[in-house]
This record gives C-alpha cells, structure tokens and sequence, in this order.
C-alpha cells in the first residue's frame, strides 16, 4: 500500500487508510474516487472500464443463453 501525502496536513498516509490518523481527513473517498462502487463520470479512465465491464457481461449472459438453446 503506497503512501501519500495528506490533502489537508501533507502527512504521510496510506491510501489504504479511511481517514488521516493525524487529522482526520477522509483519504480513501477524496483520493480513490469510486472504488467503493460509486461511479464518477468525471472520470474517463474509470468510467470506460466499467463500460468494459457491463459489455463483458453482457456478452457472457448472450453467449450462455446461446449455448442453451
Ligand atoms: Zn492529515
């Protein structure tokens, strides 16, 4: 787990962390948009690989739903 600085008391914290232990500034929601599930448009990068996703998705469902037939 890599360690960043952080945004409000540029002390070193993990990125796993939840909040800074120095200063309680929330690391994981301010600095790893949406991993938790949420979905931020804004993201390009992110946004294209849960498109990706869905597509894979969608073309398991088809091809079993394919093979039952
Ligand atoms: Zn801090």
């Amino acid at each position: 787990m890599p360690l960043i600085k952080c945004p409000a008391c540029n002390k070193d914290v993990s990125s796993e962390a939840p909040a800074c232990p120095s200063c309680g500034q929330p690391i994981k929601s301010s600095i790893e948009k949406g991993t938790g599930g949420a979905i931020n448009p804004r993201d390009p990068i992110h946004f294209l690989g849960i498109v990706v996703v869905i597509i894979i998705i969608v073309a398991v469902v088809v091809y079993i739903a394919n093979a039952l037939n």
